[in-house]
Formats: C-alpha cells, structure tokens, sequence
C-alpha cells in the first residue's frame, strides 16, 4: 500500500514513521529534498500549485492525503477524480478560508466569536461598528501560526490594518477574553467508525503553540467538543483525522479554527496514548479498525522553536521523548518537540518545568 502525501514537512514525516509498521510505504511532494520527510520516503520535487507534479504523484501512489494545508482545492478536485484523496477535498477547502470556516461552524451551529467579512475600508469600519473594539483582523487565506492578522485597539488602527492587507479578502472577528484555549481531535474510518482523543490544553506565544497538556479533563467539554467534532465528521463523510481548535470562554466552548489532518496539539498521543494520532490518521484512510485512542496517564509536549536543547538534558527527564525533525534552524521554526510522559499531573508538571528550563 503506497501512500502519497502533499508536503514532506514534520506532519508527513510523523504520518510515514506511524505507517511503517503497518506496511504502507510512502512518497512525498514536495519543494525541498532535504525535507523531513526525505529522511523516511521518496521525494517527488514540485511546488504544492504544480498540478504535473501533483498528476506525477498520484499516478505513483494507492492512495493520497497531505501534511500541508495550502494546496490549491481545484488541482485537488482533479485528483479526487483519479484517486482516492482523504480527508475529503471540501473539508480542505473550507478550512483554507476563514470565511467558509466560520459558515460551516453557524450551519453546524457550533458557537463562534462574532465575525464579520470586510471587503472595503469602509466595511471595516461598519464591522467594527458592529463588534466593537479590542477586535482582531485576518486574511481568509494563507493565514497560520499568528500570521496574517493584527488586533485592532483603537480606531486609528484600522487604516493601517486595512493598507497591510489591502487587495485579499479578510474577516473581522471579536477580540475575546479567552481563560483557556484547547483541541479535540477525532479520527472517522472511511468505514464510519470514529475514536476521540481527550481534549488538550494548548499555549501560544505569538500565535504559535509553545507547549500543550493534555488530558484537560473537563467531562461536560469533552462530550461537547465531541459532539461538535462529530457534526463536522458527518457534513463531510469524513475519513481520517480532524482537529477543531477552541477558546474556553466563562466554562463554554467558542471555536477558533478547524484543522483537517493531524495536529502539533496531538504529538503527544505518540507517546501518550495507546495509538498515535498519526498511526489512526493511516488507519482511517486505509479503512483499517481504528486505534484504541485511551491516554495512558499525563502528557505534555514543548515545542522545540529556533533551536534543538541539547539532547542529553532532556533526556535525563523522566518520562521525556525527544523528537528532532531533521530540519535546518530558522528563528521561531518548529525544529522538533519533547513529549513528557507520567503517571499523574504532578510528575507531568515537574518534568514540563525542567524542561522548560533547557528550552528557555
Ligand atoms: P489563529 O491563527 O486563528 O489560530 O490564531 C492564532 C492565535 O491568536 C490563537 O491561538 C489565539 O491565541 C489568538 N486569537 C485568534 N483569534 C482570536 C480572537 N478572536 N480573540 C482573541 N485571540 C485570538
């Protein structure tokens, strides 16, 4: 069973180690050989728009998914057409645009900050009327890891807004004052079974996610984020992994964004839980049984951004796993990640300080 995935980055790579075992092999598109998931498969070098590549790929492969998210959803309609490509190309393309996004959450009725689209300086300003004040603007598009949107505090913010990101088409949304933000992922098999991770407790800086906890064990949460994962399962006949990001605002769930394939907030089921979400991502698209999706104790993973720790520190942690992606250091890149395992949150916490320490 050969697998093709779009993007060769620390996603793919994760997908292609979890695959292994189960006898799948697989190939990449991607725009650099020494990507990281060059270190586990074969490379087919093209960019993500190329369709020749993409048609190249394809032909070479039983089945495709993709690590990257910004893929154009035509040229992916096209192979949808030849192949089997999971998760489902509308699920892809709704999470590509804030816009499609935010009406899929209104048609599912899963609750959302309040949002406007802007396409003009003067609907900027009629949304702000509308929502007030601290609020935060984003491109529809190409926007991830806190780029490609700004937080509006003053009305003299809004023309300097608009000339940075004149010409695409934004959304507005309201500022909320979040106490926590956290993940569900869920798999749904293309034979309909589907499995729920426990929620996890997620902390940007930057809009990047530095470090995730997980379980954040609040019952009633859970059984709502899992209702709300579901909804979106069943809209798209989904198969394979799904994230849906949210803010938990005065005990409730507001959702953020939804991701359609694996996630950084669930590297910690590799160690963490009976089945890797990578391994249940193969699982699902291959339409084998799923993955028992149980935690196995306490987690908490730390982003490794700029630069590796030196490795025999961490490893002197208890319960640390170290993951080092192959990648060259770029300021705020995501290098790699840690994974600390233990039998109660206490132990997970004292681990996570000292390796917080040597990661500055
Ligand atoms: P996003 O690219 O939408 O995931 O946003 C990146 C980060 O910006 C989120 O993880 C939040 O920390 C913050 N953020 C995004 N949207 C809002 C919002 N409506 N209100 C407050 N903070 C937000």
């Amino acid at each position: 069973m050969k697998i093709g995935i779009i993007g060769a980055g620390q996603l793919g790579r994760m997908l292609a180690l979890a695959g292994y075992p189960l006898g799948s092999r697989f190939r990449f598109l991607d725009r650099s050989s020494d990507a990281p998931g060059a270190q586990v498969g074969e490379i087919v070098l093209g960019r993500f728009d190329d369709a020749e590549q993409l048609a190249a790929l394809a032909n070479s492969v039983d089945l495709m998914t993709f690590d990257v998210e910004n893929v154009p959803a035509d040229l992916l309609y096209d192979i949808a057409d030849k192949i089997n490509f999971l998760p489902p190309v509308p699920a892809l393309e709704t999470a590509q645009d804030r816009l499609r996004e935010k009406r899929l959450f209104a048609e599912l009725e899963i609750p959302t900050p309040r949002w406007q689209p802007v396409d003009s300086l003067d609907a900027l300003h009629a949304a702000v009327d509308d929502i007030d004040l601290p609020a935060i603007v984003k491109t529809c598009r190409l926007g991830y890891d806190g780029r490609g949107q700004t937080v509006l505090r003053k009305l003299e913010d809004l023309q300097p807004a608009w000339e940075r990101f004149a010409g695409v088409p934004l959304i507005l949304e309201q500022f909320v004052r979040y106490e926590r933000e956290v993940s569900i992922i869920g798999v749904r098999s293309t034979e309909g079974e589907t499995a729920y991770y426990a929620l996890t407790e997620n902390v940007h800086e930057h809009g990047i996610l530095r470090h995730s906890l997980a379980p954040y064990d609040v019952p009633n949460l859970q059984r709502l984020a899992e209702k709300y994962l579901q909804r979106v399962f069943d809209r798209y006949d989904y198969a394979g992994v799904l994230t849906i990001e949210f803010f938990v605002i005065d005990g409730k769930l507001v959702a953020n964004e939804i991701a359609p394939r694996v996630h950084n907030s669930g590297h910690w089921t590799i160690e963490g839980a009976v089945t890797s979400q990578f391994e249940n991502h193969i699982r699902a698209i291959r339409g084998l049984p799923l993955g028992d999706t149980s935690g196995l104790g306490h987690a908490a993973m730390v982003n490794f951004l700029g630069q590796l720790p030196v490795l025999e520190p961490v490893l002197a942690i208890r319960g640390a796993h170290y993951h080092d992606y192959g990648k060259s250091p770029r300021p705020m890149r995501k290098l790699g990640h840690c994974t600390i395992t233990a039998e109660t949150a206490a132990a997970r916490d004292e681990g996570l300080l000292s390796l917080l320490a040597l990661v500055g």
